[in-house]
């Protein structure tokens, strides 16, 4: 009988927790990540489930998760803990037949419940699905300094931020060409800022919450975390270049469009004017 400790998504979780807090993106309980799992995916695993799973309502109905995993952080948990206590920091639920809330079959031990960004993450995963012909499975949020930085002093408008990343690395067009989607400040842990980050995912893999982090998705948690973490590379060079007095040259639009055709991508078209 295999362990679910060993299985790829508990170590996957641990891995990119782990990495997420060496960065230094998730300090103390910050940050949130959920995976979603196919029943193929948990098969070997329900020997492990919990005998009487609790049972926790959404607060809006997710119609189209029913009956699917997610393995998810916990909510008020560190990710530095993370690999210390898989168990007690991660949970694995399933969506009941309506999508009006989910049992938590594995993990979250000692009574924790999935993280309060869990509306924005469901909201996320469904336009996801349905942007990527279901190949995104992963949503991650974390509060990655440099880009919480820029929030301050860039203007709060999806094209300007993007054209800004885009400048600061060549990688970034190629890796984000749908560039990254802007909110306004709102209150987290709500419907409301899961239902308009999920708006955001329509267009773009990434989502800033100004004066707060980042959600990026991707159909694995390594390509969530190298989007993000792209971003994140970018938004420090930006920063630095801020710092010594700002740019006195950069890449171009020109250059932009070569990168563009050479790697096969559609750019965001309002940031490349
Ligand atoms: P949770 O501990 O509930 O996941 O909250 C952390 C966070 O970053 C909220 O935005
Ligand atoms: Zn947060």
């Amino acid at each position: 009988m295999q362990d679910i400790l060993t299985s790829w998504f508990v170590q996957g979780m641990i891995k990119a927790t782990s990495d997420m807090w060496l960065k230094g993106w998730d300090e103390r309980n910050g940050g949130n990540v959920s995976l979603r799992l196919t029943e193929d995916d948990v098969a070997p695993f329900k020997h492990t489930f919990h005998a009487d799973p609790r049972y926790i309502e959404t607060t809006e109905p997710v119609k189209e998760l029913a009956n699917q995993y997610f393995i998810v952080t916990g909510s008020g948990k560190f990710f530095r803990n993370v690999a210390l206590d898989p168990a007690d920091n991660l949970g694995l639920v399933r969506i009941d037949n309506e999508g009006q809330g989910y049992h938590i079959v594995w993990g979250f031990v000692n009574g924790a419940i999935p993280t309060s960004e869990f509306a924005a993450h469901f909201q996320s995963h469904i336009t996801r699905m349905q942007a990527t012909n279901g190949a995104n499975r992963v949503i991650m949020h974390c509060h990655a300094t440099n880009i919480i930085a820029l929030s301050y002093v860039l203007p709060p408008d999806s094209a300007s931020i993007t054209r800004h990343l885009w400048e600061m690395s060549t990688e970034c067009l190629v890796v984000f060409p749908d560039g990254i989607g802007v909110l306004p400040w709102m209150v987290p842990g709500t419907d409301g800022i899961g239902l308009e980050t999920a708006e955001q995912m329509k267009q773009h893999g990434l989502v800033l919450w100004p004066f707060h982090g980042i959600f990026g998705s991707g159909p694995t948690l390594d390509d969530a975390f190298g989007l993000i973490d792209t971003a994140e590379k970018s938004a420090e060079i930006l920063v630095k270049v801020l710092s010594m007095g700002g740019k006195k040259q950069t890449i171009s639009t020109e250059n932009l469009i070569a990168l563009a055709k050479r790697f096969n991508v559609t750019p965001m078209s309002d940031a490349l004017k």
